[in-house]
């Protein structure tokens, strides 16, 4: 999966691991065999399901029970009915179970609007309908009745009962298609394999659809009918990148993938992706309404790849249970980038992970949210709780160490070994550690331990010719394996940084001598190349030509490094945000690698936009300004400069050149507009006139963002009530689009009172059912200005005993985010 959509539940119980645990020592699960009607959902709001489970018992006479999260009709087990009196909080008691058993339970879900496990959507500008299913954690016992646990996996066989007009796609091809009398069609799918219940999956809709064979592939893309112009404009891609990644992973994991059909299907108002065997699913917000940016483009790419990686890390073998999420997650995404890197043009993918991506691994490692990569999951809840930067970026970067301490080949000679031995099964961190260990000859226990069970950076510094580390909280470093990189000025004045050496070195405890280190550098880099996760600082004479000459450094990952650095530093309060600035604006007046332009881009607005005082943005957005006028004068970076320019323009020139390019680019026009609003030039027939122009289905919604840039009372009263009392907004990039236009810290003063609005909403959100992707809403509208007292309260209501986990770590992270944002604003 890639990203969350955390969502509390009521009425049904959460699994905990010593049931799940009871459970597997009980049960076999030999097939699952499930009808589905959805034709209820063409026009009304019920999927209804009937599951056949055969399973064996291991002891006769014993009883257990099996989860089904929607109203139960009828439930017969080996033919006996059940007495559906007996069901409380989502599980159906199942006693006096045989040898031999058949579980059949029919079942009706009525709730297909909030997006738990399964959403039913109307697209607003067709009215055609859409259905898709996701289920991780433990979603599926809302569609029908299962043992929804990640260690009982068993083939399922579905036939799907549908619309005429609707297609349907599961995790295979299906075998046959049939009209039925009273009307819909009949759809069968084979035996899947032995698949965990969160993987498998069932969408429908009247979906367009693209197939192309490769590499003996059928490679299936499918998006609503509103998009099939962004999809047939990105397929070429998709379908290139799609057969190389299936090439590289097959090979590179020594099994090619095992069915012939790989689909993935676009579907609205999903807040990520999800790995579902051979059918992947993602929100079709990745299906840009204007022609996407490199960086845009690179990020598909990245989850494409991720999900890829799930087929053998996740889907093949799977976690034994939810305490080994994080494994899952950051093998996806180191794999991910891994893969873009060697079998794709996105060759810059470690300098853009760098400068994007891992900066929110660090801020939640520096916070009061983080936790060790490793955690306690008694149930599936925390699971979901546990899906943060640390989990994916903070587990990615990790697992990169991993890489350098045993060395690539022996990194993928284990990984190799690990799906050879446990294919089809269940495994913990140690399964896979074992692997690995033997590949490269070392004992990998304490290693281990250092990095998955301790939260926190460590912090290097390079001294004379010592590396010294520290940890967090006066404990002990961990091993570090880095690269120093010397750099030397080609000329006195000016001239590029010429890198004159470079040493690897492997630290042990908080003192380590490097040997070899080149002597008369002008800048000494340390964790050159990014192998490790730290903090670095250097060397006075070091950090004057780092801030300064950034930019004069010879490749992308090594800019990326001084940039983050300095970021680094104004985080802890060791920089200004005016120091910052001049650092990442420097390299920006001549930064030419896709891979780094745009996260710097970002990073630079974020800085001049939140983080300096609010009299001072102005100045520090007319800055940005004149870099992204310099920048979109070169075709490669035209599209993301423009983009950047339309947040800082202040300036009638500014305006004319943003004009010029919103004739063909409906994206950029409704920045220009949002910018204009911002700055008090509200024009409402000028978006009247855009909405009738652009045929993108969320318009409405980026005609939203508009309203909510604007420094009005009732704008912002107007934005808000669609996005918390009507929840109009769909979830992900449309939801991030508005939430940054109304948070805009230059209206502190309007915006404060809305900044401790926020958290009478999130007071308010409970631990209700129906709640549509609470961490994405709370993430989403976290504010980027507040006040001490916001801050105060938003710790004291994450210390509240019952607070939901998702809730609580959203409101720790971005509470320390706010604080850092205040002492630097001064
Ligand atoms: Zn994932």
């Amino acid at each position: 999966m890639s990203m969350a959509l955390g969502r509390a539940t009521s009425g049904v119980r959460s699994l905990t691991r010593e049931e799940a645990e009871a459970r597997r020592a009980l049960l076999d699960v030999t097939r699952y065999d499930i009808a589905v009607d959805m034709r209820g959902l063409f026009e009304g709001e019920v999927l209804e399901s009937t599951s056949t489970i055969t399973f064996r018992c291991h002891q006769p006479g014993a009883g257990t029970f099996v989860d089904c999260a929607a109203e139960v009709r009828r439930a017969t087990l080996n033919g006996r009915e059940l007495d559906l009196g007996t069901i409380s909080e989502g599980r159906i008691p199942l006693p006096d179970l045989a040898a031999e058993n058949v579980l059949v339970v029919s079942s009706a879900q009525p709730d297909t609007g909030s997006g738990a496990g399964i959403l039913r959507t109307v697209d607003p500008s067709d009215k055609l309908v859409y259905v898709w299913t996701s289920f991780e954690a433990d979603d599926a016992r809302r569609a029908w009745a299962c043992f929804d646990q990640p260690d009982l996996k068993a083939p399922h066989a579905f036939t799907v009962l549908a619309h005429e007009s609707w297609t349907v796609t599961s995790n295979g091809a299906p075998t046959s298609v049939e009209e039925q009398a009273d009307g819909g069609r009949l759809w069968t799918f084979p035996d899947t394999p032995s698949l965990s219940t969160y993987v498998v999956v069932v969408n429908a809709g009247p979906f367009h659809e693209l197939r192309e064979e490769r590499g003996g592939h059928s490679l299936g893309l499918y998006c609503r009918q509103s998009l099939r112009q962004y999809l047939e404009r990105d397929a070429a891609e998709l379908f290139d990148v799609t057969a190389a990644g299936l090439a590289f992973f097959g090979e590179q994991f020594g099994q090619p993938f095992p069915q012939a059909r790989y689909d993935q299907v676009f579907v609205p108002d999903m807040g990520g992706a999800m790995e579902n065997w051979g059918c992947v699913t993602w929100s079709d917000s990745v299906l840009f309404r204007s022609p996407p940016t490199y960086g845009q483009r690179e990020s598909v790419v990245d989850v494409l790849l991720h999900e890829m990686a799930h087929m053998w890390f996740g889907d093949l073998v799977t976690m034994q249970w939810w305490d080994d999420l994080w494994l899952n997650e950051a093998f996806a995404s180191w794999a991910s980038t891994w893969a873009a890197v060697n079998a794709t043009a996105y060759t810059d993918g470690w300098a853009s992970f760098l400068a994007g991506l891992k900066l929110a691994g660090y801020q939640v490692d520096m916070g009061p949210a983080s936790h060790p990569i490793r955690g306690d999951v008694p149930g599936v809840e925390q699971a979901m709780a546990n899906f943060d930067a640390i989990t994916y970026v903070k587990g990615e970067s990790v697992l990169k160490q991993l890489v350098a301490y045993v060395g690539e080949d022996a990194f993928v000679e284990g990984l190799r070994a690990y799906f050879r031995r446990h294919a089809w099964g269940n495994t913990r961190l140690a399964d896979l550690m074992d692997a690995v260990g033997e590949a490269s000859g070392r004992d990998l226990s304490g290693w281990t331990e250092a990095w998955f069970d301790r939260a926190g950076t460590d912090t290097l510094v390079l001294q004379g010719t010592q590396v010294l580390a520290t940890a967090p909280a006066g404990g002990e470093p961990r091993p570090h394996h880095l690269e120093i990189g010397a750099f030397r000025r080609a000329a006195p004045e000016g001239g590029g940084l010429e890198r004159i050496g470079t040493t690897t070195v492997e630290t042990s405890g908080s003192r380590t001598a490097v040997e070899g280190l080149p002597e008369g550098a002008d800048l000494y880099l340390l964790n050159d190349r990014d192998l490790t996760f730290a903090a670095v600082r250097t060397d006075e004479q070091s950090l004057g030509t780092m801030l300064g000459s950034a930019g004069d450094l010879p490749d992308p990952v090594s800019r990326a490094l001084a940039v983050t650095t300095a970021w680094d530093m104004l985080m802890k309060g060791e920089l200004s945000t005016d120091e910052l600035l001049g650092c990442v604006l420097a390299v920006l007046r001549g930064e030419r690698s896709p891979g780094v332009v745009e996260p710097f881009l970002r990073m630079a607005l974020r800085a001049a936009e939140q983080w300096s005082p609010a009299v001072a943005v102005p100045a520090q957005l007319a800055r940005l300004a004149e870099v992204a006028v310099g920048l979109a004068e070169d075709p490669d970076h035209r599209g993301p400069a423009l983009r950047t320019l339309a947040a800082a323009a202040s300036t009638s020139e500014h305006f004319t050149l943003l004009e010029a390019a919103t004739a063909d680019d409906n994206d950029l026009a409704w920045r220009v507009l949002a910018r204009r609003a911002a700055l008090g030039e509200y024009d409402p027939a000028a978006v009247e006139a855009l909405l009738d122009r652009d045929p993108d289905p969320d318009a409405r919604v980026r005609a939203l963002g508009v309203t909510a840039a604007r420094a009005e009372e009732s704008a912002k009263a107007e934005v808000w009530a669609e996005i918390w009392e009507k929840r109009s907004i769909p979830a992900g990039s449309p939801l991030f689009g508005v939430a940054h236009s109304f948070w805009r810290p230059v209206q502190h003063e309007l915006l404060l009172p809305w900044a401790h609005r926020y958290l009478d909403e999130v007071e308010g959100l409970g631990n209700g059912g129906g709640m549509l992707a609470v961490g994405s809403l709370m993430r989403g509208m976290m504010p980027t200005t507040a006040d001490q007292a916001f801050v105060a309260r938003a710790r004291a209501m994450a210390q509240e005993p019952e607070q939901n986990p998702t809730v609580r770590a959203a409101l720790l992270n971005g509470s320390d985010t706010l604080a850092r944002v205040l002492r630097a604003r001064g």
